[in-house]
């Protein structure tokens, strides 16, 4: 059995912004900030990171009641910006064939190990009616350290099958370099994908596994799995 996480942003989808623009309104709503995330690093990165960064460059102090109030504004706020009718939200290509052709293996079980708090990956995956495809995920609910959300995703697989999963068996699949830092840090293989903001190049250079222009052609991915590697 192979165990397949995805990352959502810029790997599955792209939802043009939803996500920064729907933080920036919740922050204004809670805290009166305009544009309190223009210097907040989004990329690999985890929501809770993302939200603690956003609070220190405004000098004020995480707290969990903070991260909860920040929690359902920004989810509304999401609702409403994944939905509006404008340009450039997209699946990235191949995604919808690979992942049809995925969910047919009996050797493989779907999941995702995203940045996102679960909600809101959740509000995401819903518009593109991906949420179907996935059978567990680990989330930024689960740590801020994205490095320690594959161990979150192996044990939930573990519950659910009752089976155990070697680390080689993970493929951990993303689009930027902290996407390969983390499946590095898990022993397990990495896959990367220059849909986002990094280059096949800049990706190259954190030494992925293996390394895809996009899914476009699934035969390529599917390989992968054949190989056993
Ligand atoms: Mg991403």
């Amino acid at each position: 059995m192979k165990l397949l996480l995805f990352d959502i942003d810029l790997t599955l989808i792209d939802s043009a912004r939803s996500g920064r623009r729907a933080m920036t309104l919740a922050f204004e709503k809670l805290f009166g900030i305009k544009d309190g995330m223009d210097k907040v690093n989004f990329a690999g990165r985890t929501d809770r990171a993302i939200f603690r960064d956003a609070l220190t460059y405004q000098g004020l102090e995480w707290q969990k009641e903070k991260e909860e109030n920040f929690k359902s504004v920004y989810f509304e706020q999401l609702k409403t910006e994944i939905a509006k009718p404008n340009s450039g939200k997209h699946l990235e290509p191949g995604v919808l064939e690979l992942l049809n052709e995925l969910r047919r293996r009996e050797d493989v079980f779907l999941g995702l190990l995203t940045g996102n708090w679960r909600q809101g990956a959740q509000i995401k995956l819903e518009h593109f009616n991906l949420n179907h495809f996935f059978e567990l995920g680990a989330f930024a609910d689960d740590s801020e350290n994205r490095n320690e959300l594959p161990q979150s995703a192996a044990q939930r697989f573990s519950e659910k099958t009752g089976l155990q999963i070697s680390p080689k068996n993970v493929f951990i699949i993303g689009d930027t370099p902290l996407d390969i830092a983390c499946a590095k840090s898990f022993d397990a293989k990495s896959i990367a994908v220059a849909t986002g903001f990094f280059s096949y190049e800049d990706l190259e250079a954190a030494k992925p596994d293996f390394l895809f222009m996009d899914f476009s052609v699934r035969e390529n991915f599917l390989r992968i799995l054949a190989e056993g590697k």
